[in-house]
């Protein structure tokens, strides 16, 4: 199953992504992960990538398109992908569906998370991510078992630079531009469907899960 998350900066993909990784044993390939790893990592990616993701703006394609069509070559995808976070722009998802049509392939679903752009501010307040493993939670609602502390990894949560307010008000920007004309590129494809993100977190995944059981594997119509 060849999955792609969209929705704005907040709406929940990462943690939605964790549970259908783990969940459909599918590689949840996240750039901004990625950006991320590459800049704790002090690698020429990340020290590139670095003043864009502090201002909240998009990391050029150049950076971007090649890193994600190779991660996309490994042996792990074959059985499918959770993409978290790529395409975020046009050319983004042009690139990517013609190198999956150069194999014969296509992205089976786009799931689109939404919700208001105020429960996403309230939410990005709250969110807090393990620098060690990724895994992300929320002080208000999702919060790690013990207070600061990652449940998986054990490593102490923080929060992330580019959650502080301006930035985020900047990022939404940047969605509203570049990334929310792809929802009607996937839809256009068939291959749009909705999730109403503001639902609660097993709500979400019991949604989730009947799109992803559904007889031909991704459905819309239910
Ligand atoms: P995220 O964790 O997905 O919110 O990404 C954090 C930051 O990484 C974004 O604000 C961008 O600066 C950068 N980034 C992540 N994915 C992409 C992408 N597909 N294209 C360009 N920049 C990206």
């Amino acid at each position: 199953m060849k999955i792609v998350l969209l929705g704005a900066p907040g709406a929940g993909k990462g943690t939605h992504a964790q549970y259908l990784s783990d969940k459909y044993d599918l590689p949840h390939i996240s750039t901004g992960d990625i950006f991320r790893a590459n800049l704790k990592e002090g690698t020429p990616l990340g020290q590139k990538a670095k003043a864009y993701m502090d201002r909240g703006e998009l990391v050029p394609d150049e950076l971007t398109v090649d890193l994600v069509l190779d991660r996309l070559t490994r042996p792990d995808c074959e059985k499918g992908f959770i993409l978290d976070g790529f395409p975020r722009n046009l050319s983004q998802a042009d690139a990517l569906t013609e190198a999956l049509w150069e194999k014969g392939q296509a992205i089976d679903c786009a799931l689109h998370f939404t919700i208001s752009q105020d429960v996403i501010l309230a939410r990005m307040s709250g969110r807090r991510v393990c620098p060690s493993c990724g895994a992300s939670y929320n002080v208000n609602g999702m919060p790690p078992k013990k207070e600061g502390i990652c449940d998986r990894c054990g490593s102490a949560v923080i929060q992330r630079e580019d959650d502080k307010p301006e930035t985020v008000l900047k990022r939404l920007e940047v969605y509203r531009e570049q990334t929310e004309p792809i929802v009607a590129y996937y839809r256009e494809m068939g291959r749009e469907i909705p999730v109403d993100s503001a639902a609660s977190i097993e709500e979400v995944r019991r949604r989730l899960d009947q799109i992803l059981e559904g007889e031909n594997g991704c459905q819309s119509e239910i």
